[in-house]
């Protein structure tokens, strides 16, 4: 008899479904014999304008030092940050993408034999971290595909160490207004830590009654707001993301992090890209104008879709949402189906540039003329 090594995996490492990442344009490229300029890729919730010159700029810069350890404390990165966020820097923790910092909290605060609130169809993230750390998944109802906030605080038990909430939420394009959010975390007892995963948050203005997390820190302690360069500031390659929250519990977050898990490329980048308000503003008008235009297209398809305020956006295909996917894929558009989140008649769309985003409606308005399925 072989051994079966699986079996040797803590139960909750043997439980995890692994993450499945929207669909490589290379991969498709080399799968379908195409052109990979031709490949439309709106599946990732990535900034279509392209990086910043300012960070591109000091992405190569950096490359002189490539024979260096980086900043393990990221100095900088966190003078720029506190700066910009009215925060000390030992309230900052920075994060190979925020999705390490998420790991970081889990791993710091939830072992086993704790429980981890998160929402249906929230983040994957949330349950992979929690199941890898050994700890109890605790997943409450949507309400219309958003967060139901008061289940969410009355499923807190004496277990319950740590909460997630994204806002907006990916892959629904929900989002709380801040006083739904307030009422949210004036019923959480102080002893459990909640994460708000503001991944999209540059993309919300406060004029619109959206929360800032970072003003909520000072009255709620227990609060851990995670943001990332991936989005709204176009640097999901470099893979840099960040927390605030009290310095005491940056100090834990530092002890489970790896000395150097922010490199010295995504560093300078994001750095640099701090001082490209006008790449931010770019991002926002394109992401605005193309929600209008790929809703404007559902409209006219008469396909219902969940009214969304990341960059990207959840629309209702039918059962057929998986062959859709792929006549798609054939037609060289890549977007993502969320069956894994338990949507099954959705497909996610990421805002792409105005010929992006009417590439992908044209070729959504013929697959569906054609009929999915065959
Ligand atoms: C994209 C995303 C993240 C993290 O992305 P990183 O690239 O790891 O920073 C975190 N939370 C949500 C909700 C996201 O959609």
């Amino acid at each position: 008899m072989t051994i079966d090594f699986r079996a040797l995996a803590p139960e909750g490492v043997q439980a995890l479904m692994p993450y499945q990442p929207g669909k490589p344009i290379e991969e498709l490229a080399r799968e379908l014999n195409l052109d990979p300029a031709s490949i439309v890729k709106l599946a990732s919730n990535e900034n279509p304008l392209g990086p910043s010159e300012l960070a591109l700029a000091a992405a190569r810069d950096a490359l002189a030092d490539l024979c260096r350890y980086p900043d393990g404390n990221g100095f900088s990165l966190k003078q720029k940050l506190s700066q910009r966020l009215s925060v000390k820097p030992e309230q900052i923790t920075l994060g190979n993408g925020s999705n390490d910092v998420l790991e970081l909290v889990v791993r710091g605060f939830a072992g086993p034999g704790a429980e981890v609130i998160y929402s249906r169809y929230a983040f994957a993230v949330y349950p992979l971290a929690t199941l890898a750390a050994g700890a109890t998944c605790v997943e409450v109802a949507d309400r219309d595909w958003g967060h139901d906030l008061d289940a969410m605080a009355a499923a807190v038990t004496e277990r319950t160490r740590l909460i997630f909430v994204a806002n907006p939420n990916n892959p629904t394009g929900t989002v709380h207004g801040a006083e739904a959010l307030q009422r949210f975390l004036d019923q959480v007892p102080e002893r459990v830590l909640v994460v708000l995963d503001e991944a999209y948050c540059e993309y919300l203005s406060a004029d619109d009654g959206f929360p800032d997390g970072v003003a909520l820190l000072a009255r709620y302690p227990n609060l851990i707001v995670t943001r990332t360069f991936s989005k709204a500031w176009g640097l999901a390659a470099l893979r840099v993301g960040y927390s605030i929250s009290s310095p005491v519990i940056a100090d834990i977050l530092n002890r489970v992090r790896q000395p150097f898990n922010v490199d010295s490329i995504a560093l300078a980048a994001a750095t640099a890209v701090l001082d490209d308000e006008a790449y931010l503003e770019q991002a926002r008008k394109v992401n605005s104008a193309g929600l209008q235009q790929l809703q404007t297209g559902f409209d006219a398809l008469g396909l219902p879709y969940i009214p969304s305020a990341g960059n990207f956006v959840a629309v209702e295909v039918g059962e057929q949402a998986a062959a859709i996917y792929q006549q798609l894929l054939a037609k060289g558009v890549i977007v993502r189906p969320v069956a894994g989140y338990g949507m099954t008649r959705h497909l996610r769309v990421s805002v792409g540039l105005p010929a992006e985003n009417q590439r992908f409606l044209d070729a959504l308005a013929e697959v569906l003329a054609e009929g999915a399925g065959h």
